[in-house]
């Protein structure tokens, strides 16, 4: 159960970095597969490896109607020979991401937000009596999520002052911290939080830490909010996408490379500094934003 996962690294070429003598470089996590989007595959590895271990061939997860979550765990169960039920929290939709979750094969069991929230409940409710069923968390949320985000790191042969990473619950940047503590690495990492006054953050990610260590939380970049958007950050992706021909979207990716775009030219680089920033994926997100870009 595996793809390539040795995703490349790539410099991005811009006068903002080069005026200050510092370099953007970024790990494409979203080439490690077009469904199941970077981080996602990274989280559900160890949990598709633990359902298969203990004979379970269902995977029943959780998530919103644009959850890139439930994208990556169709077409992971699709792959991989595992049946898929996702609860969607909200009233009954269609929309492009749950049309190809469909598409793979996901049975869709649209949820009442009060109901949404007692997940285990839901899950005894349908599949107590199905021995294979299998519960994911939503987002994948776990410690043996964490431990596949670990596993970037490993891949990262040269020294880089600063890492920086879109967070949501905080899993993928505790993993990634982790595996930066293994290793005694000197970098830097800075958490991006694509909510709204996200200080939460830092506890979040410190549930899922091995060890305590010291990163950044930035958390002038939620923009209003979770799939929030102001017209400055779509501007600025839709300048990012035509100049390096890198989809990029508005709920994650888009406000952690605005963050250090609008951090470089603050001047909060030192000149010499090497930065890497984590393509998560998701890019199929934009298309639940697409009318939000009006006349691009
Ligand atoms: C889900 C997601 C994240 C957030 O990951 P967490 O582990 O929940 O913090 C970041 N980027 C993208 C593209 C995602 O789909």
């Amino acid at each position: 159960m595996d793809f390539p996962i040795n995703s490349p690294i790539q410099k991005i070429e811009d006068a903002v970095f080069t005026n200050q003598k510092i370099a953007l470089y970024l790990k494409r996590d979203d080439l490690i597969h077009p469904l199941i989007s970077g981080n996602k595959w990274r989280k559900l590895k160890y949990l598709l490896e633990d359902a298969r271990l203990r004979h379970k061939t269902h995977l029943v997860t959780f998530g919103g109607a644009f959850s890139n979550h439930l994208l990556a765990t169709a077409a992971a169960g699709a792959t991989f020979g595992f049946r898929t039920t996702g609860f969607v929290r909200g009233e009954e939709v269609q929309n492009d991401i749950l049309f190809m979750c469909s598409l793979l094969g996901m049975q869709l069991i649209f949820t009442d937000r009060k109901l949404y929230q007692h997940k285990q409940e839901l899950f005894l409710k349908h599949f107590a009596a199905d021995p294979e069923a299998y519960f994911v968390d939503e987002g994948g949320a776990s410690a043996l999520a964490a431990l596949g985000c670990s596993e970037l790191v490993n891949e990262i042969s040269e020294e880089y002052d600063h890492l920086f990473c879109a967070c949501g619950t905080g899993t993928t940047a505790a993993g990634i911290l982790n595996g930066l503590a293994a290793k005694n690495l000197p970098t830097t990492f800075h958490a991006v939080p694509v909510l709204k006054n996200a200080d939460w953050m830092r506890q979040e990610i410190e549930k899922y830490l091995l060890k305590e260590v010291l990163f950044e939380v930035q958390t002038a970049y939620g923009f209003g909010g979770y799939a929030k958007t102001r017209p400055e950050l779509l501007d600025f992706i839709k300048r990012f996408i035509a100049a390096t021909g890198i989809l990029i979207d508005p709920v994650y990716t888009g406000k952690m490379l605005f963050a250090i775009y609008d951090l470089a030219q603050k001047k909060y680089f030192l000149p010499g500094a090497k930065i890497l920033a984590v393509h998560t994926g998701g890019t199929f997100g934009l298309l639940g934003m697409k009318n939000q870009f009006g006349q691009v």
